[in-house]
């Protein structure tokens, strides 16, 4: 059952507030819940919740300890993951076969790579000759940042939380999470099993509200914590950063893309139009490493646009329940709208509809939901803003090319620098053009295939710092070097 009322969690307590926002569904826009905006009082309460947690049992717990905790919490995750799936689905709209696949597995999984991440991990270890003859060791011993202000987006709630306070629990800190104010309810669901689990008051706090004058600016300018990791947009990723700059606190930003996939003649054909038809479409198009430039060698770019546009045209529209569905809703009629008027404006900066463009006809109650078509551009001139701009939907232009010098420059000629696909049988033009391109993530013959051990973020104006790994450990840990005189 849904819960009607989504309060914040602050030390452990449910705590209701005097202000309330509305929870809307995506699939038909009715408000399903009323959330608990938490002012500067309950981020204040749960910033001290966390501080205080530092000093208590879970400070001084040994890394066993806590590994152990971090292990029940993921058993029951799993054990509760029918309401984990019907929150997050509640909330997003998302097809049900999706959020049980990626949003809900991973996580899960999240507290248990970075927990065994930490066993694992060895520290550094120097020897030095001192000038009397003897000498100096050194070996670098990390310990927890402190109090870590988490920041998150709506479009995959729980597993983007997770892959921030997996690893900033598992180094020792607490957490203080905003999630977004679309997607509020599974960050609270967690907080339900963190008590279930034991793991101590104030490690973990949720708090509700949004950006600006609210729950979210109230964190990221709070004295006392003492980093932020923030995943969403780059406008907000610089207002962020700002905020952190003042008492110099670490901050770790993954923010926009204009993601572009590479398809040369020689790639297996059926194959990069399947994977790009997931990362042009899947989860509506709200994924940071989705693609929204697909650039084609021209001796197949008829065919693989005909193939595009047949498959984008075979895609279920439809709700999570359905088994069918492969495409929701987009997350809110702000971002439909959003979504919308870079529809409108491809059209009006020249380009071709190969197909879709506008609202799907939904039945009864559905009507009024937050529903888009897939969408595929051809003709733009590459200065076009439907190009150079993050749009967040599930569309794409595709656009033809004929050397592999001019598709890297078109590629690469973008503000944003997060991910890319690249679709070649050639394996020594598969190294060349992933080195060559300015992202953080470069697929070959694949998309979004994660092994959560390696650096993920991305480069220009789409991110700064690396999480995942041992990467993780650069930003919630404090590396200090201890040198001894022997
Ligand atoms: P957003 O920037 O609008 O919001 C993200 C979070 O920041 C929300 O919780 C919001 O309430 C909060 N926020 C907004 N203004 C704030 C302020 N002034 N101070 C403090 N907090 C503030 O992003 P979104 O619309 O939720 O998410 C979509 C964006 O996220 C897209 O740009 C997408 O590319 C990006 N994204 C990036 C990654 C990545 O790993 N690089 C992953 C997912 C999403």
């Amino acid at each position: 059952m849904l819960a009607n009322k989504i309060l914040n969690f602050i030390n452990g307590e449910f705590v209701a507030t005097d202000k309330w926002f509305e929870n809307r569904t995506p699939t038909t826009n009715a408000v399903i819940g009323q959330v608990a905006e938490a002012g500067k009082a309950e981020v204040d309460a749960a910033v001290a919740a966390a501080r205080a947690a530092l000093q208590g049992p879970w400070g001084s717990m040994p890394l066993p300890g806590r590994v152990e905790l971090l292990e029940a919490l993921v058993a029951e995750i799993n054990n509760r993951f029918e309401e984990f799936l019907e929150a997050e689905c509640a909330d997003t709209g998302k097809p049900r076969s999706l959020a049980a696949h990626i949003d809900i597995p991973r996580g899960a999984a999240n507290f248990k790579v970075f927990a065994d991440m930490v066993k694992n991990v060895p520290t550094e270890f120097f020897e030095t000759p001192t000038p009397d003859g003897r000498t100096a060791i050194n070996y670098g011993y990390r310990r927890p940042v402190g109090v870590i202000g988490v920041i998150c987006p709506w479009n995959l709630p729980l597993l983007l939380m997770t892959w921030k306070v997996g690893p900033a629990l598992a180094c020792g800190n607490t957490v203080v999470v905003k999630p977004s104010e679309e997607t509020p309810r599974t960050a609270v669901l967690l907080g339900e099993v963190m008590n279930k689990v034991g793991i101590p008051k104030g490690v973990y706090n949720v708090v509700h509200g949004f950006g600006p004058d609210s729950a979210g600016e109230f964190l990221t300018t709070h004295p006392h914590v003492d980093a932020i990791t923030f995943t969403g947009e780059t406008r907000t990723g610089e207002i962020i950063s700002k905020a952190a700059a003042i008492g110099s606190r670490p901050v770790s930003l993954e923010m926009g893309g204009k993601n572009a996939a590479i398809i040369f003649a020689d790639a297996d054909f059926d194959a990069a139009i399947e994977g790009t038809l997931r990362s042009c479409f899947v989860n509506c198009g709200q994924v940071c490493l989705g693609t929204e430039r697909v650039y084609v060698e021209r001796p197949i770019f008829e065919k693989f646009v005909a193939a595009l546009k047949a498959g984008a045209e075979q895609m279920k529209i439809g709700v999570p329940e359905d088994k069918e569905t492969g495409m929701g809703p987009l997350i809110s009629k702000e971002h439909q709208a959003k979504v919308l008027s870079y529809y409108q404006l491809a059209v009006e900066e020249g380009a071709t509809v190969v197909t879709g463009g506008g609202v799907p006809d939904m039945p009864g109650e559905l009507k009024d939901g937050c529903w888009i078509q897939p969408t595929i551009w051809t003709g733009l001139p590459e200065t076009a803003r439907v190009i150079k701009e993050e749009i967040f939907g599930p569309c794409c232009h595709i656009a033809p090319f004929d050397t592999e010098e001019e598709v890297l420059q078109k590629a690469n000629d973008n503000q944003y620098g997060l991910a890319t696909a690249i679709w070649t049988r050639d394996v020594s033009r598969a190294h060349r053009v992933a080195q060559r391109m300015e992202v953080g993530l470069a697929w070959v013959n694949s998309w979004f295939l994660r092994d959560l051990r390696t650096p993920f973020g991305g480069s220009k104006q789409s991110g700064i710092g690396r999480e995942g790994g041992v990467h993780s450990l650069e930003f919630y840990t404090e590396l200090k070097n201890v040198c001894i005189k022997l």
